[in-house]
């Protein structure tokens, strides 16, 4: 297994606080939340680094990654809007070399994205 937190998560070495889980894919609370509701998406195979890695071959995973956001939105009753962020390097805030969706919501997100 690469030495990776996410995939730790994803395999039961490391705890989360799970939010859903499937044959494929993760969601855990982010330990550093920056809103009511932020919650990491993940596929569980480790896909390194980021959105920049996404090929023909692992892109399903982004859908099942962008399936369970929608059923979290939902069973989560989010009204208010969300929003899914994904880091791609370090110059864009990427602190963990996994594939990850970031769920946010439960405040005002604001109109500005950079
Ligand atoms: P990023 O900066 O886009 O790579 O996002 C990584 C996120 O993972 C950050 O928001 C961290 O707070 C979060 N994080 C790191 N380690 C853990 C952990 N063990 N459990 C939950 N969230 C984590
Ligand atoms: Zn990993």
């Amino acid at each position: 297994m690469p030495d990776c937190v996410f995939c730790k998560i994803a395999a039961g070495e490391i705890p989360c606080r799970q939010a859903y889980e499937d044959d494929s894919v993760l969601a855990f609370y982010d330990i550093h939340p920056q809103a009511p509701v932020h919650i990491l998406i993940i596929p569980k195979a480790h896909i390194a680094c980021g959105a920049a890695e996404v090929t023909e071959e692992n892109s399903a995973l982004v859908g099942r990654c962008f399936e369970a956001a929608a059923r979290l939105a939902k069973e989560l009753g989010v009204t208010g809007g969300f929003r899914i962020v994904t880091n791609n390097g370090p110059g864009a805030g990427q602190t963990v070399s996994h594939l990850h969706f970031h769920l946010l919501a439960g405040r005002e997100l604001g109109l500005t994205m950079g």
